[in-house]
């Protein structure tokens, strides 16, 4: 096992890693950027390093910097979260150079399955159902045959995307050139790639994703699904296990499924498989995020597994100690994520000085978050300032807690969606369950 672990990212996920870390007699370096000094993850963190100014790609994003950091600690391996390095081929590769060990799956895997395209192709040859579409265009000609071919409506979207960017709606012919030429742009300046493909527009839809987890020994288990339909500008709000959509036979279809998938990529470290689901219970890949997810939470709390302790014994090479039929989903969780951002003004993000924080307890109430009363919120970096996560017996007991616990959380200083989570909380159509991605857009 490593005796010292560099923390490779910020904000509330440094800290559950720092947690996590702590829990297993590992010492913790923590890296942070200027505007940084003042966070949670370094007053946390055993050791601290800063990496650089404000700006990510100056100091988070530094290959040359983390790596330093870790070198310099004498850190053994190092936990990139998610988003930032997480997903870094060129970053894994480099960590294995130094011999420290990246917590995640390979180099090769990484760059698999980091390019969309690439990713339908291992998926469908594994036997897979993807999204019908197509493969890497080259020319707004071939572009236009192909979208000819799969029909309107279609998403444009990035070879290298993620975080919901790069990706653009096409009702009618008439707008594909321009949508075309815009997405391929805002993707050369956000990935450095401006490569795209188009998939089939599939509606109304649910987002269904697949926890899984393997060890370096061939093992691997399903830990169930996240229903992640609840998304504004296709990113993710709300996340709930198990799906209100989802049953046995449904589900045990999707985890063979994915573990067809994790072994023919030799999947090793804790993965997640996204699909669509439709009306008619037909399910499609979509892509594999091969790092822990903001959401992985829920997952935790209805099959009592750490992930992210998980993550680290796997890396350290030991096996998994629990099979696939060790491990059931129990009662039912739910996830609402607090960003600091005003949802009547675009979700404008907010940042500045937090001047009052109340944190909600109680029986099976988790808040992952880098808050603290003071705590000046930085203008640089993702908007997701919070957590809350509730975990009860039945869906309905879960959606009482949530609200309850909604309502007693208090953060003054900056704005936040706590109230559009309250009013999505209370809405039919998500109590019925039976909610689809359009859900946000919908209501208007
Ligand atoms: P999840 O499904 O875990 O929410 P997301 O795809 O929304 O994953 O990304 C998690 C975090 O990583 C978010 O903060 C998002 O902004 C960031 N992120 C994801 N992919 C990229 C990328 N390619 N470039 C920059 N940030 C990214
Ligand atoms: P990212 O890498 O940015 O997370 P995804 O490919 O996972 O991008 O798509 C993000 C979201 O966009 C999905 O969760 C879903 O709501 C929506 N989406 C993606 N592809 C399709 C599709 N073919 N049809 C309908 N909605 C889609
Ligand atoms: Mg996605």
């Amino acid at each position: 096992m490593f005796s010292k672990i560099l923390i490779a990212n910020r904000g509330e996920i440094a800290v559950r890693i720092i947690r996590a870390c702590k829990e297993m007699g590992i010492s913790t370096v923590a890296v942070f950027s200027e505007a940084d000094r003042e966070a949670l993850h370094v007053s946390l963190a055993d050791e601290s390093i800063c990496i650089g100014p404000a700006p990510a790609k100056d100091s988070y994003l530094s290959l040359s910097a983390v790596l330093s950091a870790a070198v310099v600690s004498g850190a053994g391996a190092i936990h990139p979260g998610y988003g930032l390095l997480s997903e870094n081929a060129r970053f894994a590769e480099l960590c294995a150079s130094c011999g420290i060990t990246f917590i995640g799956p390979s180099p090769e895997v990484l760059a698999r399955m980091g390019d969309k395209d690439e990713a339908r192709r291992t998926m469908q040859i594994a036997g897979v159902p993807v999204i019908p579409g197509s493969g890497v265009i080259n020319t707004l000609e071939e572009a236009l045959a192909e979208a000819g071919k799969i029909g309107y409506p279609l998403l444009i979207k990035a070879r290298a995307g993620g975080g919901g960017r790069g990706i653009r709606l096409v009702e009618a012919p008439e707008e594909f050139e321009r949508a075309f030429l815009n997405a391929s742009a805002e993707a050369k300046s956000a990935f450095g790639d401006g490569k795209m493909y188009l998939e089939k527009y599939l509606t109304p839809v649910k987002h269904v994703e697949m926890q899984l987890l393997c060890d370096s020994h061939g093992n691997a288990v399903c830990l169930g699904e996240r229903e992640c339909s609840i998304q504004r500008k296709n990113q993710k709000l709300i996340e709930e296990s198990p799906s209100p959509a989802v049953d046995g036979t449904l589900r045990a279809s999707l985890m063979e499924v994915c573990l067809k998938a994790v072994k023919a990529v030799n999947y090793v470290n804790a993965g997640t498989i996204e699909f669509l689901l439709d009306q008619s219970g037909n399910f499609y890949f979509m892509e594999m995020n091969t790092r822990l997810q903001v959401e992985h939470p829920v997952t935790e709390m209805v099959t009592g597994i750490d992930l992210v302790k998980w993550q680290i014994r796997v890396a350290a090479g030991l096996p998994l100690t629990f099979t696939q039929s060790d491990t059931a989903l129990r009662g039912h969780a739910i996830e609402c994520r607090i960003n600091a951002e005003n949802p009547s003004l675009g979700f404008r993000p907010s940042c500045g000085r937090v001047t009052l924080l109340h944190v909600p307890g109680g029986p099976w109430v988790r808040l992952d978050t880098a808050l603290y009363q003071d705590y000046f919120i930085p203008p640089f970096y993702d908007s997701m300032i919070a957590k809350l996560i509730v975990h009860a017996k039945t869906r309905e007991e879960a959606l009482r807690k949530m609200q309850a616990a909604l309502c007693e959380l208090v953060i003054e200083g900056v704005d936040h969606n706590g109230e559009l989570q309250m009013e999505i909380l209370s809405d039919e159509a998500f109590l019925s369950g039976g909610y689809t991605t359009d859900f946000l857009a919908k209501r208007g």
